[in-house]
């Protein structure tokens, strides 16, 4: 077995016999020292528990607590050793060979956990599930019972060092009903916060769905792989669902399940949920729903099946409608790097130019609104209406900013103390965000006159702020005076809870103080009892509290009259321990009064959270009052910082921008202070107020892409509720955004770049809308210029005639142009260049009619090709444009190819010119002086 997950899924499992006997103790020992080989044929009891619990879980690395330590055997260990660099040991033997060994410390395992997850492990973990002290009644040699009480996998994650705070993490399970004929659902949730959510669709609608979600983990039925590529007889099918999503998604792991019957989900829902779910989907029609059901039921049951029976607080799946989104599929998402770039970094992408949130579920929240453009013009209208009020009320804006800045994620908070695996910072976190809320709360009242006209987003808001406001007060101070101001992660490590705040604790507390006072007096009156100034009370595992002198002294401790108060109990090489009645007494009021003072803070913790469970429902409302009002405050600071507007959306299908931007290129342009090119684009899919498509022509370098991309984004940006780099934006609303810029080979699927091409331009063809927009940059470039002419040529007058959705089409094929002598709905555009002593001149400016000419010698000159490989291309363009004259279309017979190259010119150098005229010895001392300064002036000339 490899040492990385083969398949991120599997880790090896381990083999079942031979290893060391006698025992836990035994083990514990060998495992320390690793010296002692057992030829036992037998396994040892603790071995044969471990490979039994392994056998139960082929797929994960077993984390096997031993102690203080999660123990990893076998191929397990090898595995993780490499994964984590750490050092790789070796226990007993197992058929003539050592077994593999490595751990990781219980204290410290979430980082380990973390990079095993990221590196695309899943992680079974094992504890102990009694008491030592039970396992000993039944025998010596009797092995602690142990459990894995929970699957770690990308999708389960709720610890927060387990997490991206700013990104949702998401675990996703398609399911689909009735073979050819099908009917798909997708459902999706995030355990960090308890939201679930399910959606109808259609087959090829599922990858663009996964794309927006960008799932941690994908649960898959091995059959579907087959069904998908049945239904969908589209560009795509053959590939393989999972092949095709494996590029787009390349942090996502798929987790093989077994398919679920829709009854059989339907009862695991029920039981979870009672009635509501099929209550939800009773509008949907038989087969729409029972894939629904089983979406929902195959995350419910992965959830129990990782979970071992703890809490999973989920809430009841919402369905989603399918039709209230901007359709955006996977290659759109890619080609305008809405989430990361093309080479998969955040820096870059538009998300990362426009996230200006100050809290974690506020960027969730912005992420999910960009990933998910809405196509309900009233919804987008509430958002940017909200947007418009906070980017008026500036002072208002500064506030609530100031308040949000550094708020704690309640919603994930809370949901890991739902789950019992959260602790005392979490319950802070729900205070802390309370008190906000509160003040927040306040600003929004005070000012309530510059939100009078913010609409129902902020409405929205303010009811999600003022949530059973009287008992979230009371709830926020009952916390506040409970918890200190920094606790700690762990309720067990105690510490947590406010002196003053509980007089049994506050008691137990004293004593447990008091009584360490009283250990280090009596250590004084040890040392001046006997005499011994180097005697010290010292505390360890082993002996507990004990009386520590130096080796050389002990003898006075162990001979009359001492001894008889002091008892012998250890001697070292250096010193002798000895332990007294008073001290045994002392250090068992010491650790009675610790114990009650721990139980009672995990009393009071576990109090703590069930109020703040029992508020649940308020706590999320504010939760996500914060979060929303996070994003719109964020979109409205940078609508004021870098003068967005607010679009103006209809119901018809023009799409007319002024002054249009590009976010990003701006934005990068700004940092090295260079000046964006502001540029209009005036569409409209009916041919009215514009054309409907505009075919950009232009040479290389121009900023054709920016412009199509930049267009794209504004519709994308206008659409999640955001305003937009515009002066003025009319956008008749866009149900779904097309993109393909550019051509990748993707040679990891077996196909070329044309192929490539060729998929997504036929995705495009067959799936547009008369309300889509289509952004084409140089298609068919891949192939020879006749296919490639042809095929963009057609391509157009699809778009143009049948489609008849707005369309900005980029191309180097001068030819079609001319189409805009047929095609009412077809203006040509160019992007504007001057030529200046033989330089070209980026103007960056769309101007109306066709490019003259490409300019692309010129950008090859500008990128350094060597002299004479540019004066050939020049020669060789010629004579294309000669015979294409002749020809109508380029035709290459009689092109020079095989005549000599042109060497080009040597540039005259009036330097060298200069210095050869000179003629040293008839120079006078002067003249020499004054040349010498002429060729100075020269050479700053040639500079
Ligand atoms: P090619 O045909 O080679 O793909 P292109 O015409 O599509 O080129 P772009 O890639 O869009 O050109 O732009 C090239 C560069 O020009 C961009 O990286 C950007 O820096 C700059 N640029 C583009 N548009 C503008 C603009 N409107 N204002 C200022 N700079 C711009």
């Amino acid at each position: 077995m490899s040492a990385s997950p083969p398949d991120k899924n599997t880790a090896a499992a381990p083999p079942l016999t031979s290893v060391p006997a006698q025992g836990e103790k035994a083990d514990k020992a060998k495992a320390k020292t690793g010296k002692k080989a057992d030829k036992a044929a037998q396994p040892t009891p603790m071995m044969a528990q471990y490979s039994a619990i392994k056998a139960d879980h082929p797929d994960a690395l077993l984390f096997y607590r031993m102690g203080d330590f999660y123990e990893l055997f076998f191929d397990d260990a090898v595995a993780a050793a490499a994964a984590l660099d750490i050092t790789l040991t070796h226990r007993g033997k197992h058929l003539g060979a050592a077994v593999p060994m490595c751990g990781v410390p219980f204290h410290a395992s979430e980082s380990y956990l973390q990079r095993l997850i990221r590196a695309g492990f899943r992680v079974a973990i094992c504890e102990q599930t009694e008491d030592p002290a039970e396992a000993k009644k039944r025998g010596s040699k009797a092995v602690v019972r142990r459990e894995v009480v929970r699957l770690v996998t990308p999708g389960t994650l709720s610890e927060e060092a387990l997490l991206d705070a700013r990104q949702h993490n998401f675990l996703a399970a398609p399911a689909c009903i009735g073979g050819a004929t099908a009917h798909w659902a997708l459902a999706w949730l995030d355990m960090s916060t308890g939201d679930f959510t399910v959606t109808c669709l259609a087959a090829p609608a599922l990858s663009a769905q996964l794309a927006r979600l960008a799932p941690r983990e994908i649960l898959w039925p091995p059959a579907l792989d087959e069904v998908f590529d049945e239904a969908l007889e589209g560009p795509a099918s053959g590939t393989g669902l999972r092949d095709t999503l494996s590029d787009t998604l390349p942090d996502t792991m798929f987790s093989p399940v077994e398919s679920l019957g829709s009854a059989q989900a339907a009862a695991l829902l029920r039981a979870q949920f009672g009635a509501v779910v099929e209550d939800g989907l009773a509008d949907l029609a038989d087969g729409p729903r029972c894939a629904a059901l089983t979406a929902c039921g195959q995350l419910l049951a992965y959830l129990q099946a990782t979970q071992f029976g703890a809490e999973t607080p989920i809430a009841a799946p919402r369905l989603e409608a399918d039709d209230g989104i901007m359709g955006l599929d996977a290659a759109t998402r890619a080609n305008l790097e809405l989430t990361r770039t093309l080479s998969g970094q955040r820096d870059g992408s538009l998300l990362a130019a426009i996230d200006d949130t100050v809290t974690a579920a506020g960027a969730r929240l912005l992420a999910a609104r960009l990933a998910a453009p809405l196509t309900d013009r009233t919804a987008i209208e509430a958002r940017h209406q909200a947007v418009a009020a906070l980017a008026d009320a500036h002072d208002m804006r500064d506030d609530v900013r100031a308040a949000l800045r550094g708020l704690p994620d309640m919603m994930r908070a809370l949901n890991r103390l739902a789950m019992q695996r959260g602790g005392p910072r979490d319950v802070q976190a729900l205070a802390v965000g309370l008190s906000a809320a509160q003040n927040i709360r306040a600003v929004l009242l005070a000012k309530a006159d510059g939100l009078s006209d913010a609409g129902a987003e902020m409405d929205a808001v303010q009811s999600g702020l003022a949530a059973d406001a009287d008992a979230m007060l009371v709830l926020r101070d009952g916390l506040q005076s409970a918890l200190v101001d920094q606790p700690p992660l762990l309720a067990r490590d105690g510490g947590f809870v406010r002196d003053g705040y509980h007089d049994g604790l506050d008691a137990a507390r004293a004593l447990r103080d008091e009584s360490r006072r009283v250990i280090a007096a009596l250590q004084a009156d040890y040392a001046a009892e006997t005499d011994i100034k180097a005697l010290k009370i010292k505390h360890n595992g082993v002996l507990g509290y004990h009386i520590d002198v130096p080796a050389a002294q002990a003898d006075r401790l162990m001979a009359p009259p001492l001894n008889e108060q002091f008892i012998h109990r250890q001697t070292l090489a250096n010193a002798v321990r000895f332990s007294t009645t008073k001290l045994a007494e002392l250090a068992g009021e010491i650790s009675r009064a610790a114990e009650t003072a721990q139980a009672l803070e995990l009393e009071i913790f576990a109090r703590l959270s069930v109020q703040c469970l029992a508020a649940r429902p308020a706590l999320e409302a504010r939760a996500a009052a914060l979060a929303q009002l996070d994003v719109t405050a964020a979109l409205a600071d940078l609508a004021v910082a870098r003068q967005w507007q607010k679009p103006q959306l209809s119901d018809d299908r023009r799409f007319i921008i002024e002054a249009g931007r590009h976010p990003v290129v701006e934005q990068a342009l700004a940092a090295q202070a260079g000046r964006f090119i502001a540029n209009p684009c005036a569409l409209d899919a009916a041919a009215a107020h514009g054309p409907r498509l505009m075919l950009l022509t232009g040479p290389n370098m121009a900023g054709k892409s920016t412009f199509l991309r930049q267009n794209a984004l504004l519709a994308i940006l206008a659409q999640m509720g955001s305003f937009v780099p515009a002066a003025r934006a009319e956008i008749g609303v866009v149900d779904r955004v097309f993109s393909r810029v550019g051509a990748a080979d993707d040679l990891a699927r077996g196909r070329s770049t044309f192929m490539v091409e060729m998929v997504e331009t036929a995705t495009i063809l067959t799936q547009a809308s008369p309300r889509s927009l289509v952004i084409l940059d140089e298609i068919g470039r891949g192939t020879a210029t006749f296919d490639g002419l042809s095929i963009a040529w057609a391509a157009v007058e699809y778009l143009h005639d049948h489609i008849g959705c707005r369309s900005l089409f980029a191309t180097h094929y001068h030819e079609l142009t001319g189409l805009s002598e047929r095609l009412d709905g077809l203006a040509n555009g160019s992007m504007k260049v001057r030529e200046y002593e033989g330089d070209l001149v980026f103007l960056h400016e769309v101007a109306q009619g066709a490019a003259d000419r490409s300019y692309g010698i010129h950008v090859a000159e500008l990128a350094g090709l060597p002299d004479r490989v540019t004066a050939r291309a020049r020669q060789v363009l010629a004579q294309l444009e000669e015979n294409r004259e002749a020809d109508g279309v380029a035709a290459l017979d009689g092109l020079p190819l095989f005549a000599e190259a042109p060497v080009p010119a040597a540039k005259p150098d009036k330097l060298a010119a200069a210095v050869n005229g000179l003629d040293p010895d008839r120079m006078s001392p002067r003249e020499a002086l004054d040349w010498l300064y002429q060729l100075q002036a020269l050479a700053q000339d040639n500079d």
